[in-house]
């Protein structure tokens, strides 16, 4: 897309017209116009027609002055009127131009019969006034540049033709007419420029909008990306430290549970240097989805910590709960029989589980993400060291070197629900 509004951008100046795919789309977006502003206008110009009847009153004299009157009265505020009546709400280019068309050719025929009737050192006036006349409403009114070529035209030839049947261009006379008879041209000069540029301006906006549309997809998926662990497709260790935090804070304010889990998968070196790394990879992809579900199911957010560790955080969470998460977890892995070729026969692949929880008070008496993370640690390496394929608890303790250890003593320890 961005290819041909680029070539877009660079067509020669002769060529107003978009690559086929822009132009309909430009249309669609220009193709109706507010016609307060054109109406507008048109009721200035027509006031002003109106107005010039004061003139027309001294140069024509009471007398001659009835032909003006009938003329603008009768012929062109009809007209004019009409065609301000036409542009209510969001009229179409066309009844735009059509508008815009009759006021001004009109008038051109009601002062270039002036012209023809006033007495001669007022004939000139006139015809300056017959030009200035589409040169107004051609400058104001907004036409595209195809409509505005069919508006100057028709008003060049009316007045031209006007000009010479009415003879006011003969031998006698100045050539005066055929010299203002350019000023009618002048309004092409304008719209040109313009509609060029609405059109580069329509091609930048729509540049600009893709840029910003394809901008934010890559920040999306940069955002995904650094969230994400690349082999288990779970989140990363940075992001769930930024989402444990996040917890923890709620948790305080609300004080509320969290519950927070360690595991580590048993001997998976051994796995790694008997079955090679990519059935380790495997291994750790089954275990992910397995960890993943188990968590998910009590409520929590499932995370690849690094390596063969994984690790999940449980809002809501009170020690018995998470204890009971853990669990889940790892009867979960340990159901999937995984085969580990480095263990003796119909021995599977199993995880130690570390699980701790801590209340959101506990905040006041100090205690910090790290040490939630710190508990959950010892808790899965006392886990390693009962034997593995077991769930072992410690709670957090303020800036202690070791968590309060065991389940018992941690209901113990935590403050009363
Ligand atoms: P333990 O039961 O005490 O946890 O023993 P272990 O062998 O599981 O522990 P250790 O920490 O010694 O081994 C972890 C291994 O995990 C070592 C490392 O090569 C492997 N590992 C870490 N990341 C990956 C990975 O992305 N893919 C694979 N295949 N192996 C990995
Ligand atoms: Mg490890
Ligand atoms: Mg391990």
């Amino acid at each position: 897309m961005l290819q041909p509004i680029e070539a877009g951008l660079s067509r020669p100046w002769y060529r107003l017209k978009l690559p086929d795919a822009l132009e309909a789309q430009y249309r669609a977006e220009t193709a109706r116009q507010d016609g307060f502003y054109v109406q507008s206008w048109l009721a200035v110009f027509t006031l002003f027609n109106v107005l010039s009847l004061v003139m027309d009153r001294e140069v024509f004299g009471s007398e001659g002055f009835v032909v003006p009157l009938v003329m603008t009265l009768g012929v062109f505020c009809p007209v004019a009127l009409g065609a301000i009546a036409s542009l209510r709400g969001r009229p179409t280019m066309v009844r735009i131009t059509g508008a815009v068309m009759a006021t001004a050719l009109v008038d051109i025929v009601v002062v270039l019969n002036s012209a023809r009737l006033a007495p001669a050192p007022h004939t000139d006036v006139y015809i300056i006034i017959a030009t200035i006349v589409p040169l107004v409403v051609g400058l104001i009114a907004p036409l595209p540049f195809r409509h505005c070529l069919w508006f100057c035209g028709s008003a060049f030839v009316l007045y031209a033709g006007l000009v010479l049947g009415l003879g006011l261009c003969n031998a006698e006379r100045s050539g005066l007419p055929l010299l203002v008879s350019g000023l009618i041209l002048v309004p092409l000069k304008l719209c040109y420029s313009r509609e060029w540029a609405a059109r580069n301006t329509f091609l930048i906006g729509l540049r600009v909008k893709l840029q910003a549309e394809a901008l934010a997809r890559a920040n999306a998926r940069l955002t995904v990306l650094s969230e994400t662990d690349a082999l288990t497709a779970l989140s990363n260790r940075r992001h769930f430290t930024e989402r444990l935090e996040a917890a923890w804070g709620l948790a305080g304010e609300q004080d509320a549970w969290l519950g927070l889990i360690f595991i580590d998968i048993d001997h998976f070196k051994l796995l790694n240097d008997t079955a090679g790394h990519a059935e380790g990879d495997r291994c750790l992809v089954a275990v992910s989805a397995a960890f993943q579900a188990a968590v998910e199911a009590h409520g929590g957010l499932a995370a690849r910590y690094g390596g063969e560790e994984f690790a999940a955080l449980l809002p809501g969470a009170e020690p018995a709960t998470a204890r009971m998460a853990g669990e889940a977890v790892r009867a979960a892995i340990a159901d999937l029989a995984l085969r580990h070729p480095g263990l003796s026969a119909g021995m599977p692949v199993t995880v130690s589980v570390g699980v701790t929880a801590a209340r959101g008070r506990m905040r006041d008496f100090g205690i910090e993400v790290s040490d939630l993370l710190r508990a959950a640690d010892f808790a899965l390496y006392a886990a390693k060291n009962e034997g593995r394929n077991r769930v072992e608890t410690f709670m957090p303790a303020a800036n202690a070197n070791r968590p309060v250890a065991g389940t018992d003593r941690a209901h113990t320890a935590a403050p009363s629900a």
